[in-house]
Protein backbone atom coordinates (compact mmCIF):
# COMPACT_ATOMS: atom_id res chain seq x y z
CA UNK A 1 0.00 0.00 0.00
CA UNK A 2 1.61 3.26 -0.57
CA UNK A 3 1.90 6.36 1.68
CA UNK A 4 -0.64 9.35 1.90
CA UNK A 5 2.19 12.36 1.68
CA UNK A 6 0.39 15.17 3.68
CA UNK A 7 1.91 18.36 3.71
CA UNK A 8 2.76 19.76 7.77
CA UNK A 9 2.77 23.02 8.38
CA UNK A 10 4.88 22.52 11.43
CA UNK A 11 7.91 21.36 9.16
CA UNK A 12 6.67 23.45 6.08
CA UNK A 13 7.52 19.50 3.95
CA UNK A 14 4.96 17.23 2.58
CA UNK A 15 5.85 13.84 4.38
CA UNK A 16 4.35 10.74 4.69
CA UNK A 17 1.72 10.51 7.15
CA UNK A 18 1.41 7.04 9.73
CA UNK A 19 -0.54 7.33 12.67
CA UNK A 20 0.80 6.69 16.05
CA UNK A 21 -0.51 3.67 16.81
CA UNK A 22 -0.41 1.65 13.84
CA UNK A 23 -3.99 1.34 11.54
CA UNK A 24 -5.70 3.76 14.11
CA UNK A 25 -5.60 7.58 12.78
CA UNK A 26 -6.66 10.31 15.54
CA UNK A 27 -7.57 13.58 13.86
CA UNK A 28 -8.92 16.97 15.55
CA UNK A 29 -10.85 19.56 13.18
CA UNK A 30 -11.56 23.31 14.40
CA UNK A 31 -15.06 23.35 13.87
CA UNK A 32 -17.68 26.20 13.62
CA UNK A 33 -18.24 29.24 15.90
CA UNK A 34 -21.67 28.92 16.05
CA UNK A 35 -23.05 33.05 16.41
CA UNK A 36 -24.04 32.55 12.01
CA UNK A 37 -25.06 30.15 9.99
CA UNK A 38 -22.04 28.18 8.43
CA UNK A 39 -21.06 29.87 5.13
CA UNK A 40 -19.29 27.62 1.90
CA UNK A 41 -15.70 28.96 2.75
CA UNK A 42 -16.27 27.09 6.38
CA UNK A 43 -18.22 24.31 4.76
CA UNK A 44 -14.97 23.25 2.21
CA UNK A 45 -13.28 23.06 5.44
CA UNK A 46 -14.80 20.82 6.93
CA UNK A 47 -15.69 19.01 3.64
CA UNK A 48 -11.84 18.16 2.80
CA UNK A 49 -10.72 17.38 6.29
CA UNK A 50 -14.01 14.52 5.81
CA UNK A 51 -12.53 13.75 2.71
CA UNK A 52 -9.11 12.72 4.71
CA UNK A 53 -10.95 11.04 6.73
CA UNK A 54 -12.58 8.80 4.16
CA UNK A 55 -9.60 8.33 2.11
CA UNK A 56 -7.26 7.21 5.10
CA UNK A 57 -9.97 4.80 5.88
CA UNK A 58 -10.20 3.73 1.99
CA UNK A 59 -6.41 3.02 2.88
CA UNK A 60 -7.44 0.90 5.20
CA UNK A 61 -7.01 2.69 8.77
CA UNK A 62 -9.15 3.10 11.78
CA UNK A 63 -9.75 6.89 12.34
CA UNK A 64 -11.41 8.52 15.06
CA UNK A 65 -12.43 12.41 14.30
CA UNK A 66 -13.53 15.06 16.50
CA UNK A 67 -14.92 17.89 15.77
CA UNK A 68 -15.80 20.99 18.53
CA UNK A 69 -18.16 23.00 18.51
CA UNK A 70 -17.18 26.73 19.62
CA UNK A 71 -20.35 27.62 21.72
CA UNK A 72 -18.54 30.50 23.54
CA UNK A 73 -16.49 33.27 22.53
CA UNK A 74 -16.62 36.89 22.30
CA UNK A 75 -18.68 37.22 19.15
CA UNK A 76 -21.19 34.74 20.78
CA UNK A 77 -21.10 36.56 23.70
CA UNK A 78 -21.83 39.95 21.99
CA UNK A 79 -24.52 38.77 19.84
CA UNK A 80 -26.56 37.07 22.03
CA UNK A 81 -26.44 39.76 24.45
CA UNK A 82 -27.61 42.09 21.67
CA UNK A 83 -30.51 39.55 20.43
CA UNK A 84 -31.17 39.63 24.49
CA UNK A 85 -31.00 36.20 24.99
CA UNK A 86 -28.20 33.40 26.64
CA UNK A 87 -25.66 31.83 24.50
CA UNK A 88 -27.24 28.48 24.55
CA UNK A 89 -30.86 29.63 23.16
CA UNK A 90 -28.66 31.77 20.65
CA UNK A 91 -26.51 29.00 19.65
CA UNK A 92 -28.61 26.33 18.98
CA UNK A 93 -30.16 27.20 15.80
CA UNK A 94 -26.92 28.18 14.29
CA UNK A 95 -25.86 24.36 15.80
CA UNK A 96 -28.48 22.69 13.98
CA UNK A 97 -28.25 24.03 10.45
CA UNK A 98 -23.98 23.58 10.70
CA UNK A 99 -25.23 19.80 11.31
CA UNK A 100 -28.24 19.98 8.43
CA UNK A 101 -25.71 21.69 6.27
CA UNK A 102 -23.05 18.89 6.15
CA UNK A 103 -25.44 16.13 5.78
CA UNK A 104 -26.95 17.90 2.21
CA UNK A 105 -23.21 17.87 1.42
CA UNK A 106 -22.97 14.47 2.27
CA UNK A 107 -20.11 15.41 4.40
CA UNK A 108 -19.88 12.43 6.58
CA UNK A 109 -20.47 13.20 10.88
CA UNK A 110 -17.45 13.51 13.18
CA UNK A 111 -17.32 10.58 15.63
CA UNK A 112 -17.78 13.14 18.31
CA UNK A 113 -18.67 16.90 18.29
CA UNK A 114 -17.69 17.97 22.15
CA UNK A 115 -19.08 21.86 23.10
CA UNK A 116 -16.80 24.23 24.82
CA UNK A 117 -19.33 24.83 27.56
CA UNK A 118 -19.66 21.02 27.88
CA UNK A 119 -15.73 20.76 29.22
CA UNK A 120 -15.02 23.94 31.43
CA UNK A 121 -13.54 21.57 34.23
CA UNK A 122 -10.65 19.89 31.86
CA UNK A 123 -10.38 23.74 30.63
CA UNK A 124 -9.81 24.97 34.51
CA UNK A 125 -7.40 20.96 34.67
CA UNK A 126 -5.08 22.26 31.78
CA UNK A 127 -4.60 26.32 33.44
CA UNK A 128 -4.21 24.56 36.56
CA UNK A 129 -1.04 22.36 35.31
CA UNK A 130 0.23 25.08 33.10
CA UNK A 131 -0.03 27.53 36.92
CA UNK A 132 2.07 24.88 38.58
CA UNK A 133 4.65 24.74 35.92
CA UNK A 134 5.05 28.73 35.50
CA UNK A 135 3.68 29.44 32.35
CA UNK A 136 0.97 31.81 33.88
CA UNK A 137 0.74 35.03 35.21
CA UNK A 138 -2.54 36.88 36.69
CA UNK A 139 -4.00 40.35 36.08
CA UNK A 140 -7.14 41.38 37.28
CA UNK A 141 -8.69 38.42 38.11
CA UNK A 142 -7.98 36.88 34.69
CA UNK A 143 -5.09 34.23 33.73
CA UNK A 144 -2.90 34.96 31.13
CA UNK A 145 -0.31 32.47 29.41
CA UNK A 146 3.26 34.16 29.13
CA UNK A 147 5.06 33.23 26.08
CA UNK A 148 8.38 33.77 26.67
CA UNK A 149 8.42 31.11 29.15
CA UNK A 150 8.01 28.14 26.03
CA UNK A 151 11.17 28.21 24.04
CA UNK A 152 9.46 26.84 21.36
CA UNK A 153 6.51 29.69 20.89
CA UNK A 154 6.11 30.51 17.05
CA UNK A 155 7.55 27.38 15.44
CA UNK A 156 3.94 26.39 13.74
CA UNK A 157 3.38 30.19 12.31
CA UNK A 158 7.10 30.77 12.32
CA UNK A 159 5.97 34.51 13.24
CA UNK A 160 9.30 36.49 15.22
CA UNK A 161 7.04 39.24 16.27
CA UNK A 162 3.71 38.52 15.22
CA UNK A 163 2.80 41.27 12.44
CA UNK A 164 -0.24 43.89 13.26
CA UNK A 165 -2.96 42.54 11.11
CA UNK A 166 -2.59 38.72 12.88
CA UNK A 167 -2.92 40.38 16.59
CA UNK A 168 -6.13 41.59 15.68
CA UNK A 169 -8.19 38.14 17.40
CA UNK A 170 -5.56 38.46 20.37
CA UNK A 171 -6.37 41.69 21.12
CA UNK A 172 -10.09 40.72 21.38
CA UNK A 173 -8.92 38.86 24.14
CA UNK A 174 -6.99 41.80 25.76
CA UNK A 175 -7.20 42.89 29.32
CA UNK A 176 -4.03 43.61 31.49
CA UNK A 177 -1.34 42.06 29.31
CA UNK A 178 2.40 41.79 29.74
CA UNK A 179 3.28 41.62 26.31
CA UNK A 180 0.95 41.97 23.40
CA UNK A 181 1.50 38.40 21.94
CA UNK A 182 0.60 36.70 25.71
CA UNK A 183 -3.07 35.55 25.45
CA UNK A 184 -5.65 35.09 28.07
CA UNK A 185 -6.80 31.26 29.44
CA UNK A 186 -9.32 32.33 32.07
CA UNK A 187 -11.16 35.71 32.17
CA UNK A 188 -12.26 37.64 34.73
CA UNK A 189 -16.44 37.75 34.84
CA UNK A 190 -17.42 40.58 33.49
CA UNK A 191 -20.99 42.00 34.45
CA UNK A 192 -24.06 40.41 31.92
CA UNK A 193 -21.30 37.78 30.26
CA UNK A 194 -21.71 34.15 31.22
CA UNK A 195 -19.23 32.42 33.91
CA UNK A 196 -18.40 30.03 35.66
CA UNK A 197 -17.36 29.65 39.56
CA UNK A 198 -14.32 27.80 39.45
CA UNK A 199 -10.61 27.39 41.16
CA UNK A 200 -9.38 30.12 38.39
CA UNK A 201 -11.98 32.62 39.97
CA UNK A 202 -15.45 32.97 38.48
CA UNK A 203 -15.01 33.78 35.02
CA UNK A 204 -15.15 31.71 31.42
CA UNK A 205 -12.39 30.24 29.31
CA UNK A 206 -10.68 31.99 26.57
CA UNK A 207 -10.75 30.87 23.01
CA UNK A 208 -7.81 28.63 22.29
CA UNK A 209 -7.88 26.90 25.35
CA UNK A 210 -11.32 24.90 24.47
CA UNK A 211 -9.66 23.04 21.51
CA UNK A 212 -6.92 22.20 23.85
CA UNK A 213 -9.23 20.48 26.33
CA UNK A 214 -11.28 19.06 23.90
CA UNK A 215 -8.46 17.55 21.84
CA UNK A 216 -6.79 16.07 24.59
CA UNK A 217 -9.49 14.63 26.28
CA UNK A 218 -10.65 12.49 23.35
CA UNK A 219 -7.75 12.31 21.63
CA UNK A 220 -4.67 12.14 23.96
CA UNK A 221 -2.02 14.37 25.29
CA UNK A 222 -0.36 13.60 21.63
CA UNK A 223 -2.30 13.04 18.51
CA UNK A 224 -2.06 12.58 14.84
CA UNK A 225 -3.70 15.32 12.61
CA UNK A 226 -5.03 18.69 13.57
CA UNK A 227 -6.75 20.38 10.59
CA UNK A 228 -8.57 23.78 10.26
CA UNK A 229 -7.98 26.68 7.68
CA UNK A 230 -4.59 28.68 7.26
CA UNK A 231 -6.50 31.53 9.24
CA UNK A 232 -6.36 29.30 12.44
CA UNK A 233 -2.36 28.94 12.22
CA UNK A 234 -1.91 32.33 13.99
CA UNK A 235 -2.92 32.66 17.02
CA UNK A 236 -5.43 29.79 17.41
CA UNK A 237 -3.05 26.96 16.34
CA UNK A 238 0.10 28.49 18.00
CA UNK A 239 -1.30 29.25 20.59
CA UNK A 240 -2.46 25.57 21.45
CA UNK A 241 0.39 24.03 20.96
CA UNK A 242 1.98 26.48 23.32
CA UNK A 243 -1.09 25.43 26.44
CA UNK A 244 -0.92 21.81 25.60
CA UNK A 245 2.70 21.05 25.13
CA UNK A 246 2.70 23.84 28.33
CA UNK A 247 0.88 21.78 30.10
CA UNK A 248 1.76 17.80 29.01
CA UNK A 249 5.74 18.61 28.13
CA UNK A 250 4.72 16.42 25.31
CA UNK A 251 4.43 16.95 21.84
CA UNK A 252 0.73 17.80 21.23
CA UNK A 253 -0.10 17.42 17.65
CA UNK A 254 2.11 15.49 14.47
CA UNK A 255 0.47 16.87 11.51
CA UNK A 256 -0.98 20.46 11.03
CA UNK A 257 -2.86 20.41 7.99
CA UNK A 258 -3.86 23.25 6.76
CA UNK A 259 -6.35 24.41 3.93
CA UNK A 260 -5.96 27.68 2.04
CA UNK A 261 -9.93 29.83 1.98
CA UNK A 262 -12.59 29.99 -0.04
CA UNK A 263 -12.84 33.50 -2.03
CA UNK A 264 -15.34 35.54 -3.38
CA UNK A 265 -13.21 38.19 -6.14
CA UNK A 266 -10.04 37.87 -3.67
CA UNK A 267 -11.63 38.53 -0.98
CA UNK A 268 -11.47 35.59 2.38
CA UNK A 269 -15.81 34.43 2.67
CA UNK A 270 -15.81 35.38 6.32
CA UNK A 271 -19.00 35.75 8.53
CA UNK A 272 -17.73 39.09 9.88
CA UNK A 273 -17.26 40.45 6.34
CA UNK A 274 -20.89 39.41 5.40
CA UNK A 275 -19.51 38.29 2.20
CA UNK A 276 -20.57 35.20 2.50
CA UNK A 277 -23.16 32.44 0.51
CA UNK A 278 -25.01 29.96 2.58
CA UNK A 279 -25.63 26.31 1.21
CA UNK A 280 -29.48 26.63 1.43
CA UNK A 281 -28.94 30.42 -0.62
CA UNK A 282 -26.89 28.78 -3.24
CA UNK A 283 -29.49 25.24 -3.74
CA UNK A 284 -32.36 27.86 -3.66
CA UNK A 285 -30.97 29.51 -6.77
CA UNK A 286 -31.02 25.96 -8.74
CA UNK A 287 -27.93 24.42 -7.88
CA UNK A 288 -27.83 20.84 -6.66
CA UNK A 289 -26.09 20.26 -3.15
CA UNK A 290 -24.14 17.30 -5.58
CA UNK A 291 -22.66 20.21 -7.88
CA UNK A 292 -22.12 22.10 -4.93
CA UNK A 293 -20.10 19.33 -3.32
CA UNK A 294 -18.33 18.96 -6.50
CA UNK A 295 -16.93 22.69 -7.09
CA UNK A 296 -16.16 22.50 -3.66
CA UNK A 297 -14.08 18.86 -3.63
CA UNK A 298 -12.33 19.62 -7.08
CA UNK A 299 -9.73 21.96 -6.32
CA UNK A 300 -7.39 20.58 -3.74
CA UNK A 301 -7.27 22.03 -0.11
CA UNK A 302 -4.13 23.86 -0.16
CA UNK A 303 -5.04 26.11 -3.52
CA UNK A 304 -7.37 28.84 -3.30
CA UNK A 305 -10.81 28.54 -4.44
CA UNK A 306 -12.17 31.05 -6.15
CA UNK A 307 -16.20 30.33 -6.28
CA UNK A 308 -17.78 31.58 -8.94
CA UNK A 309 -20.66 30.57 -11.16
CA UNK A 310 -18.59 28.80 -13.46
CA UNK A 311 -17.38 26.56 -10.91
CA UNK A 312 -20.99 25.63 -10.57
CA UNK A 313 -21.65 25.26 -14.37
CA UNK A 314 -18.46 22.96 -14.76
CA UNK A 315 -19.26 20.92 -11.69
CA UNK A 316 -22.81 20.33 -13.18
CA UNK A 317 -21.46 19.03 -16.72
CA UNK A 318 -18.50 17.02 -14.98
CA UNK A 319 -21.44 14.86 -12.89
CA UNK A 320 -23.55 14.45 -15.87
CA UNK A 321 -20.78 12.70 -17.38
CA UNK A 322 -20.25 10.62 -14.78
CA UNK A 323 -23.69 9.68 -14.58
CA UNK A 324 -23.92 8.74 -18.24
CA UNK A 325 -21.11 7.12 -17.45
CA UNK A 326 -22.59 5.16 -14.99
CA UNK A 327 -26.12 4.53 -16.87
CA UNK A 328 -24.00 3.52 -19.89
CA UNK A 329 -22.16 0.53 -17.68
CA UNK A 330 -25.54 -0.24 -15.91
CA UNK A 331 -26.92 -0.90 -19.56
CA UNK A 332 -23.37 -2.42 -20.85
CA UNK A 333 -23.51 -5.33 -17.57
CA UNK A 334 -27.07 -6.19 -18.84
CA UNK A 335 -25.60 -8.32 -22.17
CA UNK A 336 -25.52 -11.78 -22.40
CA UNK A 337 -21.83 -12.19 -23.61
CA UNK A 338 -19.62 -14.15 -21.65
CA UNK A 339 -16.61 -12.98 -22.46
CA UNK A 340 -13.91 -12.60 -19.05
CA UNK A 341 -13.49 -9.07 -18.33
CA UNK A 342 -9.74 -7.70 -19.88
CA UNK A 343 -9.93 -4.36 -21.26
CA UNK A 344 -12.38 -3.18 -18.58
CA UNK A 345 -9.98 -4.67 -16.03
CA UNK A 346 -7.18 -3.07 -17.36
CA UNK A 347 -8.73 0.26 -17.46
CA UNK A 348 -10.18 -0.37 -13.93
CA UNK A 349 -6.76 -1.28 -12.54
CA UNK A 350 -4.79 1.60 -13.94
CA UNK A 351 -7.84 3.70 -12.95
CA UNK A 352 -7.66 3.29 -9.08
CA UNK A 353 -4.21 3.09 -8.91
CA UNK A 354 -4.06 6.42 -10.36
CA UNK A 355 -6.94 7.67 -8.37
CA UNK A 356 -5.02 6.59 -5.45
CA UNK A 357 -1.47 7.97 -6.43
CA UNK A 358 -3.46 11.68 -7.04
CA UNK A 359 -5.01 11.72 -3.18
CA UNK A 360 -1.57 10.14 -2.20
CA UNK A 361 -0.22 13.44 -3.07
CA UNK A 362 -1.32 15.47 -0.27
CA UNK A 363 -4.99 15.23 -1.21
CA UNK A 364 -4.64 16.13 -4.91
CA UNK A 365 -8.30 15.87 -5.94
CA UNK A 366 -7.97 17.25 -9.44
CA UNK A 367 -5.70 14.66 -10.19
CA UNK A 368 -7.67 12.04 -8.97
CA UNK A 369 -10.52 13.78 -10.45
CA UNK A 370 -8.38 13.63 -14.11
CA UNK A 371 -7.69 9.62 -13.78
CA UNK A 372 -11.47 9.54 -13.55
CA UNK A 373 -12.43 11.22 -16.14
CA UNK A 374 -9.45 9.65 -18.38
CA UNK A 375 -11.00 6.40 -17.25
CA UNK A 376 -14.40 7.53 -18.83
CA UNK A 377 -12.99 8.62 -21.47
CA UNK A 378 -11.13 5.63 -22.42
CA UNK A 379 -13.65 3.16 -21.33
CA UNK A 380 -16.26 5.44 -23.65
CA UNK A 381 -14.12 4.77 -26.71
CA UNK A 382 -13.92 0.91 -25.82
CA UNK A 383 -17.83 0.52 -25.61
CA UNK A 384 -17.88 2.40 -28.94
CA UNK A 385 -15.69 -0.07 -30.51
CA UNK A 386 -17.63 -3.21 -28.94
CA UNK A 387 -14.50 -4.07 -26.81
CA UNK A 388 -16.36 -3.82 -23.76
CA UNK A 389 -18.00 -7.07 -22.58
CA UNK A 390 -20.43 -7.22 -19.59
CA UNK A 391 -18.05 -8.65 -17.27
CA UNK A 392 -16.06 -5.51 -18.19
CA UNK A 393 -18.75 -2.75 -17.50
CA UNK A 394 -19.29 -4.53 -13.84
CA UNK A 395 -15.20 -4.05 -12.99
CA UNK A 396 -15.42 -0.88 -14.18
CA UNK A 397 -18.89 -0.21 -12.50
CA UNK A 398 -17.26 -1.40 -8.80
CA UNK A 399 -14.09 0.74 -9.68
CA UNK A 400 -16.27 3.88 -9.63
CA UNK A 401 -18.28 2.90 -6.90
CA UNK A 402 -14.62 2.18 -4.79
CA UNK A 403 -13.76 5.89 -6.03
CA UNK A 404 -16.65 7.38 -4.69
CA UNK A 405 -16.30 6.09 -1.25
CA UNK A 406 -14.01 8.64 -1.11
CA UNK A 407 -15.86 11.48 -3.66
CA UNK A 408 -19.25 10.61 -3.09
CA UNK A 409 -20.21 12.25 -6.04
CA UNK A 410 -22.22 9.66 -7.78
CA UNK A 411 -26.03 9.74 -8.04
CA UNK A 412 -27.24 7.03 -4.72
CA UNK A 413 -30.68 6.86 -6.15
CA UNK A 414 -31.22 3.80 -8.04
CA UNK A 415 -31.05 4.95 -11.69
CA UNK A 416 -34.17 3.78 -13.85
CA UNK A 417 -33.65 2.71 -17.19
CA UNK A 418 -35.37 2.90 -20.32
CA UNK A 419 -34.59 -0.49 -20.94
CA UNK A 420 -36.36 -1.71 -17.56
CA UNK A 421 -39.16 0.44 -18.31
CA UNK A 422 -39.91 -0.80 -21.50
CA UNK A 423 -39.41 -4.82 -19.99
CA UNK A 424 -42.02 -3.99 -17.36
CA UNK A 425 -44.55 -2.19 -19.45
CA UNK A 426 -44.25 -6.08 -21.63
CA UNK A 427 -44.40 -7.78 -18.85
CA UNK A 428 -47.37 -6.06 -17.79
CA UNK A 429 -49.21 -6.19 -21.59
CA UNK A 430 -48.15 -10.08 -21.17
CA UNK A 431 -50.04 -10.10 -17.92
CA UNK A 432 -53.16 -8.42 -19.34
CA UNK A 433 -53.13 -10.70 -21.90
CA UNK A 434 -53.51 -13.69 -19.84
CA UNK A 435 -56.28 -11.52 -17.94
CA UNK A 436 -53.66 -11.24 -14.44
CA UNK A 437 -55.25 -8.34 -13.41
CA UNK A 438 -53.62 -8.54 -10.34
CA UNK A 439 -49.92 -8.84 -11.57
CA UNK A 440 -50.57 -6.26 -14.16
CA UNK A 441 -52.15 -3.60 -11.41
CA UNK A 442 -48.99 -4.75 -9.91
CA UNK A 443 -46.79 -3.92 -12.22
CA UNK A 444 -48.84 -0.78 -13.04
CA UNK A 445 -48.13 0.72 -9.42
CA UNK A 446 -44.81 -0.11 -9.36
CA UNK A 447 -43.84 1.75 -12.76
CA UNK A 448 -45.97 4.92 -10.54
CA UNK A 449 -44.03 4.75 -7.96
CA UNK A 450 -41.08 4.72 -10.10
CA UNK A 451 -42.23 8.08 -11.30
CA UNK A 452 -43.56 6.69 -14.72
CA UNK A 453 -46.91 7.58 -16.18
CA UNK A 454 -48.73 5.03 -18.74
CA UNK A 455 -51.03 6.20 -21.53
CA UNK A 456 -52.96 3.58 -23.68
CA UNK A 457 -53.18 5.07 -27.01
CA UNK A 458 -54.91 3.39 -30.29
CA UNK A 459 -51.14 2.93 -31.34
CA UNK A 460 -50.55 1.15 -27.64
CA UNK A 461 -48.90 1.89 -24.15
CA UNK A 462 -46.99 5.01 -24.41
CA UNK A 463 -44.79 5.65 -20.82
CA UNK A 464 -43.36 9.04 -20.11
CA UNK A 465 -41.44 10.32 -16.94
CA UNK A 466 -43.57 12.19 -14.46
P1 LIG B 1 -15.27 29.66 12.29
O1 LIG B 1 -16.72 29.27 12.33
O2 LIG B 1 -15.03 31.04 11.85
O3 LIG B 1 -14.58 29.33 13.61
O4 LIG B 1 -14.58 28.73 11.18
C1 LIG B 1 -14.76 27.35 11.08
C2 LIG B 1 -13.72 26.78 10.11
O5 LIG B 1 -13.87 27.36 8.81
C3 LIG B 1 -12.26 27.08 10.52
O6 LIG B 1 -11.44 25.97 10.21
C4 LIG B 1 -11.91 28.27 9.65
O7 LIG B 1 -10.51 28.37 9.47
C5 LIG B 1 -12.63 27.91 8.37
N1 LIG B 1 -12.91 29.04 7.47
C6 LIG B 1 -13.35 30.27 7.78
N2 LIG B 1 -13.50 31.04 6.67
C7 LIG B 1 -13.14 30.26 5.61
C8 LIG B 1 -13.06 30.46 4.19
N3 LIG B 1 -13.42 31.60 3.60
N4 LIG B 1 -12.64 29.43 3.42
C9 LIG B 1 -12.29 28.25 3.98
N5 LIG B 1 -12.35 27.99 5.31
C10 LIG B 1 -12.76 28.98 6.13
ZN1 LIG C 1 -9.90 25.34 17.41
Amino acid sequence: MSDLRLFNTLTRKQESFTPLEPGHARMYCCGPTVYNVVHIGNLRTFLWADLLRRFLEWKGMKVTMVMNVTDIEDKIIRDATKAGVDIFTFTAPYTQVFFENLDTLRIRRADLYPKATDHIPEMVDIVKKLEARGHTYAADGSTYFRISTLPGYGKLSQVELAPESSLSRVENDEYEKEDARDFVLWKAKKEGEPSWQTELGDGRPGWHIECSAMAMKYLGETFDIHTGAVDLIFPHHENEIAQSEGATGRPFVRYWVHGEHLVVEDAKMSKSAGNFFTLPDLIAQGNSALEIRYALLAVPHRTKLNFTKHSLEDAKSALARIESFAIRLDELAKGSDDRTAVRGAELAQRFLRDFEDGLDDDLNTAAALGALFSMIREANTAADRGELAPADAIVLRAALDRADLVLDIVRREKVVLDADIEAMIEARAAARKRRDFKESDRLRDELLAMGIVLEDTPQGVRWRRK
